[in-house]
């Protein structure tokens, strides 16, 4: 997807995977900043990390006590962003303002999505967690609401990592996110991407939701990283067409 929007841009840039043991993980990033590279994606398990390593964050990155963006900046800084959030919120493609919303999962990414819709002036944000306590201490922390069980919404984002696993079926998944018994929503987003439509997006598009798929936000977040490091417009069209092949 990166490549190819780079070659797009035209760009003589590369964009390459590095796996990292969390043990080298700061001192690749200085590495990395100091052999001219521009800046880096950062995902699982580094992302609270990559914001520690940072010299200075912005609102996003540091509310949600994670970066997925670092850039290395002409005067040495190390810059980081959240583009989680922002790129859900691009991916949905309509305002949240007035919205009631129902977010399950309370990791990184439901983190980053509760945050990114309560600052979007969504007007109920509740976060529902199979672990009801990570779900409290989220709302807690990021002035939400918490609900024990999956209440009827007009959005609902799945930001668990059900339905990761290829061939899930859609009953048993839509009963480990509490879903059962509850009506399509408006518009349901899944964060969850892989090669088929998942379980969450089947079983809304059937009840006749507006579905955002996990890959239009994977290359919303990643236009934004993108747009960061070269000044440009990213080529969102290339790059979802880069992910299809
Ligand atoms: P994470 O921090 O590991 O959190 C995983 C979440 O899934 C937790 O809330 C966990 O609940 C829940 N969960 C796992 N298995 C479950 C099950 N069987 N039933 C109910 N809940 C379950 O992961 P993350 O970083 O938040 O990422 C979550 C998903 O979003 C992943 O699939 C990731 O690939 C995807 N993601 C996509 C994008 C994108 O650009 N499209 C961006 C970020 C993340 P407990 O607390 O109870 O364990």
């Amino acid at each position: 997807m990166m490549g190819a929007a780079l070659e797009a841009l035209e760009l003589d840039w590369r964009y390459l995977r590095l796996p990292v043991p969390p043990e080298l993980f700061e001192e690749t990033v200085r590495a990395l900043q100091a052999s001219g590279y521009r800046g880096v994606n950062v995902t699982i398990p580094h992302k609270p990390v990559a914001l520690r390593v940072a010299t200075r964050a912005t609102p996003a990155a540091t509310a949600i006590g994670a970066a997925n963006t670092l850039t290395f900046e002409a005067d040495g800084q190390i810059a980081a962003d959240n583009t989680d959030a922002g790129g859900f919120l691009d991916a949905l493609g309509e305002s949240p303002v007035g919205m009631r919303a129902l977010v399950l999962g309370a990791g990184g990414a439901g983190r980053a999505v509760a945050w990114a819709l309560r600052e979007a002036g969504a007007a109920e944000v509740m976060v529902w967690n199979r672990t009801a306590r990570r779900a409290a201490a989220l709302a807690t922390e990021l002035q939400v609401e918490h609900v024990e069980r999956p209440r009827q919404s007009h959005l609902i984002v799945n930001a668990t990592s059900v339905g990761l696993q290829p061939g899930a079926q859609v009953r048993a998944a839509i009963a480990d996110l509490g879903l059962d018994g509850l009506e399509a929503p408006a518009v349901a987003v899944d964060l969850v991407y892989g090669s088929e439509a998942t379980p969450f997006t089947r079983w809304a598009a059937w009840g006749g939701a507006r579905v955002v798929d996990g890959l239009d936000v994977l290359v919303a977040q990643g236009a934004r990283s993108l747009s960061g490091w070269t000044g440009r417009t990213a080529p969102v069209e290339v790059m979802r067409r880069a992910l299809a092949n």
